[in-house]
């Protein structure tokens, strides 16, 4: 006894809240036709969770509903409660009652419930499979159904029996496995479509990776070249200033030196003074020889006075000769001629004797006259030729002097002009010196440019350097290079910086994007091994299932098949009938025997009537076929027998023999399941241990009473 009660309020003519409580194993439901009988059947279906409005004999969810009449206005939803005993733990849940509880409304939502709280219509479902009671499995046979097994499909008709055999929750779960063998199979071909799709993009942002590995290296020789140039350089530099800075020191000293030499010997060597005197002399000389001529002159003419005064004298006295003695015209003469002998180019001195060959004619003229005696005068013309002769000879002396004079002045002049020439010699010599070194100084500056303009160059590469990260205090290296060895590390750094930029620039977005692609790929080939180990595991569930759903459903079948046996038998008073597991294979093109491709698995029904040549169902009659079914049915229920068993009419068809036969075996089967009978069969009622009347007045609503077995046959009819 584990259904305790059903309440049904709204649902369908059960307007009002009714309630049928079970007490006996087996419980009747009577009433005449058309007072919702049915309805209570329908009502169990409901509240287990049915989803086929068919087998509710509606359309939708608010056919279900009360729809309401003159007198009672429809209902807002319908509600149906069943209420299990649970102390055998039935159902696997930890309460000694449940109550299943569904309500739907006129908007055709459902709500469900396991004792007061909402849950989904798959946690009914779960639980209930668990305890074989299915919503539309076979304990609930509707009015007019009892051959529906007999009607179905092959197919069917084996989903029917493993639900019998509560095989549906092995059904289940392989089914769910195979639900999630499918998703799996679908994800791992998503996750590879996946991967697939990422990996030519993974290999171009690999390959970028490699790039950007190979320029960090590049940049890594870089920074090392350009450290090591600007080393070299800075040292080269340093040395260089140093030597040009030494370098000038001698040829600066040296050049200060000239350049004080140059000055003394720039001062002009004084020459004029020594000119002047020269000048000074050869005027004096000029005056001298001017005096001279006049005293010569002046001599003559005393001389000639005196001689022609004397020839007077003489001429008075001894009356010699009137003229002037022939000695002296040639004393005069000879005197003339040593005096022109002399006076070698001097013309003062020329003139001088012209003047005195002059002043001895006149004297000779004179002494061709006769001249007044007069010894006197004579006295005093040998004075004034005395004198003469006095002053001629200090001027012989002044000449002689005058020309050591000039000789010494001549001389002191070659002397000076000799030394200017050497003075002049040595200033060009100075300035010929100052301007070499003044040349190795230029020389030492245009070095120095060049080196400034290397100094330049060194500050862009440091600039460059920098910017590059480059860390230039750093210990000195200890080589040495050569400004060769330099150029052809300038060459390499250009070089290194070529390849760099030809080697591209790999941006923090393509890192992050690898890094990102490469997790990716990574998880989806973690996603796919993953994914393979459950699609194996499933797979093993779902052969693990097969296999157990096919042995339990052989040795379900074998038992059905004794029990179908008997109670055909017991119904038919002998004759046979068996299920039997046929194999539709279906096979492929070629027809090959071993190449199988899809087996289907159906049962087939073959009876044999006693007496009678029947093997196939279509040409049973009505009785017929009601009676296979209901030992079919029978013979379900006692194999796998579940909790209860709900007949709407089964037994409609029956013939009184047949009807006892039915009543009994209800009887067997009461022993194992809990049945609700409705039915308008006296057999049937009889073999029921409480019976429920349902009535309906002329307000249309359903009534349940209990009612005793004499009120139930009334109530029937
Ligand atoms: P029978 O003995 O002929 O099988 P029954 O007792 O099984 O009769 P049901 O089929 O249970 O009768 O009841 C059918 C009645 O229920 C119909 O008369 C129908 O009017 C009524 N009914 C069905 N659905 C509703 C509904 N939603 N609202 C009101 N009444 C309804
Ligand atoms: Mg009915």
């Amino acid at each position: 006894m584990y259904l305790k009660s059903i309440e049904l309020s709204g649902f369908k003519s059960f307007a009002k809240k009714c309630e049928l409580t079970f007490s006996s194993p087996i419980a009747g439901i009577v009433g005449p036709n058309g007072s919702g009988k049915s309805n209570t059947a329908e009502a169990f279906r409901f509240v287990l969770g049915e989803q086929s409005m068919k087998t509710m004999r509606g359309k939708r969810g608010p056919d279900l509903i009360w729809s309401g009449n003159e007198r009672t206005p429809a209902a807002n939803r319908a509600r149906v409660a069943m209420v299990f005993d649970n102390k055998q733990q039935l159902l696997d849940i930890d309460f000694d009652e449940v109550i299943l509880e569904r309500i739907v409304h006129r908007d055709g939502a459902n709500e469900y419930a396991i004792n007061g709280s909402k849950v989904r219509l798959k946690d009914i479902t779960a639980l209930l499979s668990g305890a074989k009671i299915g919503a539309s499995g076979h304990h609930i046979i509707s009015q007019g159904e009892a051959d529906r097994i007999l009607g179905a499909s092959e197919k069917e008709r084996r989903e029917i029996i493993e639900e019998a055999l509560g095989l549906k929750t092995y059904q289940y779960k392989k089914t769910e496995s195979e639900r999630k063998l499918e998703k799996t199979t679908e994800n791992i071909k998503e996750a590879k479509i996946l991967r697939r799709e990422i990996a030519p993009h993974l290999t171009f942002l690999e390959r970028q990776m490699k790039k950007l590995e190979r320029s960090r290296e590049l940049k890594q020789e870089l920074k090392e070249s350009y450290r090591t140039y600007i080393v070299h350089e800075r040292r080269f530099i340093a040395d260089e200033v140093q030597r040009l800075a030494s370098s000038r020191i001698e040829p600066q000293s040296e050049l200060h030196k000239l350049k004080e030499e140059l000055a003394q010997e720039a001062e002009p060597v004084q020459i004029s003074t020594s000119t002047d005197e020269l000048e000074a002399l050869d005027t004096r000389a000029r005056s001298l020889i001017e005096e001279k001529g006049k005293l010569e002159h002046a001599r003559g003419r005393v001389e000639g006075q005196i001689a022609l005064v004397g020839k007077t004298q003489t001429e008075s006295k001894e009356h010699v000769a009137r003229s002037i003695p022939f000695v002296k015209v040639e004393d005069f003469l000879t005197q003339m001629r040593q005096k022109i002998e002399r006076a070698h180019e001097d013309i003062s001195v020329v003139k001088n004797v012209i003047e005195s060959i002059g002043s001895f004619l006149e004297q000779f003229k004179n002494t061709q006259e006769p001249e007044p005696q007069n010894t006197k005068l004579l006295h005093s013309l040998e004075e004034e030729l005395r004198e003469i002769q006095e002053s001629l000879a200090s001027l012989a002396s002044e000449e002689v002097a005058l020309g050591v004079s000039r000789k010494n002045a001549l001389d002191e002049i070659a002397q000076k002009q000799a030394r200017e020439k050497e003075s002049q010699k040595r200033y060009f010599e100075i300035k010929e010196a100052k301007r070499d070194i003044e040349r190795v100084l230029e020389d030492i500056s245009r070095e120095e440019q060049v080196l400034e303009a290397s100094r330049e160059n060194l500050k862009k590469i440091e600039y460059k350097a920098q910017d590059i990260g480059v860390e230039i205090n750093e210990l000195p290296e200890n080589s040495i290079r050569s400004r060769i060895e330099q150029e052809q590390a300038l060459r390499e750094i250009g070089r290194i910086e070529a390849r760099l930029e030809e080697s591209g620039f790999v941006d923090e977005d393509t890192i992050r994007e690898y890094e990102e692609t490469k997790r990716r790929d990574a998880f989806l080939e973690r996603e796919i091994a993953d994914l393979e180990a459950s699609q194996k595991t499933l797979i093993e569930i779902i052969e693990s299932l097969d296999g157990e759903i096919s042995v339990r459903f052989e040795e379900g079948l074998h038992k059905i098949n004794k029990e179908f046996l008997k109670f055909f038998a017991m119904l038919f008073d002998g004759g046979t009938a068996t299920l039997k597991l046929v194999k539709k294979v279906k096979k492929n093109e070629e027809e090959s025997e071993e190449e199988v491709e899809e087996v289907k698995e159906g049962i087939e029904i073959r009876v044999q009537l006693p007496r009678k040549k029947v093997t196939t169902l279509d040409v049973l009659s009505g009785g017929e076929r009601a009676l296979t079914s209901i030992a079919l049915i029978f013979a379900m229920s006692q194999v796998n027998p579940p909790p209860f068993i709900i007949l709407d009419e089964t037994d409609a068809a029956l013939d009184e023999a047949n009807s006892r036969k039915y009543a009994d075996m209800v009887k067997t089967l009461a022993q194992r399941s809990q049945l609700i009978l409705i039915t308008h069969n006296r057999q049937t009622m009889e073999a029921a241990g409480e019976l429920y009347g349902v009535t309906m007045g002329n307000d249309g609503i359903s009534k349940l009473l209990s009612v005793k077995f004499d009120e139930a046959v009334s109530v029937a009819k």
